[in-house]
C-alpha cells in the first residue's frame, strides 16, 4: 500500500529511503481497511514525494477504539511500576535510535537537525519523568472522612480507557508521543491520529514504544486529515488530547461538550519576549534568535513580538539583526543549519502574506522577508520587522512563521501591557539581570509560561512542572501532575465502620441533629480540615 518515492539516486537526502520496505513495515502498523484511500505526502526539504499513507475512515477509527479498548482492560491491571518500566526503556532506544528518528523529522517537517533533536531529547524527558514519577503522581491518597476514625476515605485514580491525541505536523516526535506516555502509565490505551505530515515519525516513535515493551495493542495508529481521520478520533474517544490551532480546538471542544468527555487542549499563541533595560545583551541576543526562528518559527510557544526598553534598543537592534544574518539556511539531512524550511506552501504564503500586508501599511523590514527557492521549495529567510501597528495582520494574529516584529517600550508596564494585548496566553520570555525583578514580571503575565533569560526551553523542559494555555491557547496542562492526572477519573472509596450516618436506633431525628451539631462544632474546634 505504501511505497518510498523520493529517489536515492537523484536526491541524497532521501538516503534512509533506500529500502522502501522501512516505510511499508511502518505504515503497516497504523489501522485502515482500505476503505479510507490513500493520502501523498512529499518532504518540504525538497518538494519530492515522500510517502503514500493509507488513510483510516470512522469505520476504521472505531475498530481501533474497540482494539485498543480490549487491550486497556488488561493492561490497567499491570502494575504502575512495570508500566513505567516500559517509559524508562523507550527513553533508551530514543536516544540510542536518534539519528533515524532525527531524519524522519527533518524530512517530514523540514526543520534543522538542531531543532529535530529537541524532539527527541522531549521524548527522552517525557519518558524520565513520568517513567519515574508515574506511580507517585497515580498513588490513592486518604482523606479524612465524614466521621474521623469511622469513616476511611481513600482517593484512587482510575484510567479514563482510550485517549484520542490528535496531534500537528510542527513537532511531529515530540507531540505525537510526550502526551501519550503520561496517558499509557496511567493505564490507558491510545488512539493516535498523527497529521498527515508527521506520520512517518509518530509510527517511527510507536514501533520504539513496542520494542520497550508495550502491548502492541495498546497504541493504534489511525492515519488521514483532520476530517474525517481525525473527528472519528474525537467522536469515539473516552479522552481528546489535542493539539493544533484554536479555531480547530474550538471545533473539538464542542464535540467533546456533546459527548460529555475530557479534553485537553494545546493552542495557538501570540507570545512576547520582553528585554529589560538591565538585560545582558551578550545573553539576549542569541537567546531571540533561538526563541523565534527555532523550527523556523513554526512553534506554539515561539516569539513573534519583541519588546524591548528604550533604554537598550539602539543597542539591541543592530545586533539583534547582524545575528540574524549570520544564521544558515539549511535543507541538509545533517547538523550545522540554524533554521530549515517551512512545512509546506500554505505556511509560506501565510508567511509572505503577513510581512506583505505588514509592508504596505508601513512597517519596515530589517532584515529578511523574502522566499529563498534557491535553498528549498518553501524556505523563507528570518524576517524582522520594525514599525509594525495594529493595522497589521502580524500585530495580532499569529503568523507561526520566522517573523518578529520590534516593539519599543519605555517602561516594564508598557511592556506588560503588550504582551497581555491579546486573545492568547501561551508562553512569554522575560531578560533581565535582576531575576527577582523578571519574576515579578512574569507574574504580571498571561499566559502559561514565562521564561526568564531564556525564550522558551526552559519552561518546556522543566517537565514536572505544568505547560499550556490560557485564554484562547487551550484549555487544561500537559506535564507534571496535571498532565497525567487529567488521563484519570478520580473515584473516592468511603467505608463506614460501627454507625451510618443516620440517626441511631430509637434516635429522633432532632436528637441526632443536636449530636452532629456538637460533633461539627468540636471537629472545627479540635482543627480538623
Ligand atoms: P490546525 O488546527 O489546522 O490543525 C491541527 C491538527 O488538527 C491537524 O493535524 C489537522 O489535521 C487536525 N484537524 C483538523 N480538523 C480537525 C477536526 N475536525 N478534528 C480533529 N482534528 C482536526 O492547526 P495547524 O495550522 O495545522 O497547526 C498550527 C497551529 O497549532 C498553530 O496555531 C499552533 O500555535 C498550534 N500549535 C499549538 C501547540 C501547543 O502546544 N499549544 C503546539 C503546536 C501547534
Amino acid at each position: 500500500m505504501a511505497d518510498v518515492i523520493a529517489d536515492p539516486e537523484t536526491d541524497p537526502r532521501a538516503t534512509w529511503a533506500v529500502d522502501p520496505s522501512r516505510v511499508r513495515d511502518l505504515t503497516a502498523r497504523a489501522v485502515a481497511s482500505g476503505a479510507g484511500g490513500e493520502l501523498r505526502t512529499q518532504t518540504p526539504l525538497t518538494g519530492a514525494p515522500l510517502a503514500v499513507l493509507p488513510v483510516a475512515d470512522a469505520r476504521d477509527v472505531a475498530g481501533a477504539v474497540q482494539v485498543a479498548s480490549r487491550a486497556q482492560r488488561a493492561w490497567a491491571r499491570v502494575p504502575v511500576a512495570e508500566r513505567a518500566a516500559v517509559l524508562l526503556r523507550f527513553h533508551d532506544l530514543v536516544l540510542e535510535r536518534q539519528s533515524d528518528l532525527l531524519d524522519l523529522v527533518q524530512l517530514e517537517s523540514g526543520k534543522a537537525r538542531l531543532h529535530a533533536f529537541e524532539e527527541v531529547a522531549d521524548c527522552a524527558l517525557a519518558a524520565r519523568h513520568y517513567g519515574r514519577s508515574a506511580a507517585g503522581y497515580l498513588r490513592e491518597s486518604r482523606h479524612l472522612g465524614v466521621y474521623p476514625v469511622l469513616t476511611r476515605t481513600v482517593e484512587h485514580h482510575r484510567p479514563r480507557g482510550v485517549v484520542g491525541i490528535v496531534s500537528p505536523w510542527n513537532y511531529p516526535l515530540s507531540l505525537a508521543l510526550t502526551d501519550a506516555l503520561p496517558a499509557l502509565v496511567a493505564g490507558n490505551a491510545v488512539v493516535l491520529r498523527p497529521d498527515p505530515q508527521g506520520s512517518l515519525t509518530a509510527l517511527a516513535g510507536v514501533e520504539l514504544l513496542i520494542e520497550a515493551g508495550l502491548p502492541a495493542d495498546l497504541f493504534q495508529v489511525v492515519l488521514g486529515p483532520g476530517e474525517p481521520t481525525g473527528q472519528a478520533v474525537v467522536d469515539r474517544a473516552d479522552y481528546v488530547c489535542f493539539t493544533g490551532s484554536t479555531a480547530t480546538g474550538r471545533k473539538v471542544a464542542q464535540t467533546a461538550g456533546r459527548r460529555l468527555v475530557g479534553a485537553s487542549l494545546e493552542l495557538g499563541g501570540k507570545n512576547t519576549m520582553y528585554v529589560a533595560a538591565d538585560a545582558d545583551l551578550r545573553r539576549a541576543v542569541p537567546g531571540a534568535v533561538r526563541a523565534c526562528f527555532s523550527s523556523a518559527g513554526q512553534l506554539c510557544i515561539s516569539i513573534e513580538r519583541l519588546a524591548v526598553h528604550t533604554d537598550v534598543v539602539d543597542a539591541f537592534v543592530p545586533r539583534f539583526v547582524e545575528a540574524v544574518e549570520a544564521m544558515r539556511l539549511s535543507t541538509e539531512l545533517h547538523w550545522g543549519g540554524d533554521m530549515g524550511s517551512l512545512a509546506n506552501e500554505a505556511q509560506k504564503e501565510r508567511f509572505l502574506a503577513h510581512v506583505e500586508d505588514a509592508v504596505a501599511k508601513g512597517a519596515r523590514v530589517l532584515t529578511g522577508g523574502r522566499a529563498r527557492p534557491d535553498v528549498g521549495p518553501f524556505v523563507v529567510e528570518p524576517t524582522v520587522l520594525e514599525g509594525v501597528t495594529a493595522a497589521m495582520a502580524c500585530r495580532d494574529e499569529e503568523t507561526f512563521g520566522p517573523l518578529v516584529a520590534i516593539h519599543r517600550v519605555p517602561s516594564d508596564d508598557d511592556a506588560v501591557r503588550l504582551a497581555n494585548d491579546t486573545e492568547y496566553g501561551l508562553n512569554a520570555s522575560v531578560w533581565t539581570r535582576d531575576v527577582r525583578r523578571g519574576r515579578d514580571i512574569a507574574a504580571r503575565i498571561e499566559a502559561g509560561t514565562v521564561n526568564v533569560n531564556e525564550g522558551y526551553a526552559s519552561a518546556w523542559g522543566s517537565i514536572a512542572s505544568p505547560m499550556g494555555g490560557m485564554k484562547a491557547s487551550g484549555v487544561g496542562r500537559r506535564h507534571g501532575r496535571e498532565g497525567i492526572l487529567k488521563y484519570t477519573e478520580s473515584q473516592t472509596v468511603s467505608s463506614q465502620h460501627l454507625v451510618g450516618i443516620s440517626p441511631l436506633p430509637r434516635q429522633s431525628d432532632e436528637a441526632f441533629a443536636r449530636t452532629l451539631t456538637v460533633a461539627l462544632k468540636a471537629f472545627k474546634a479540635v482543627g480538623l480540615k
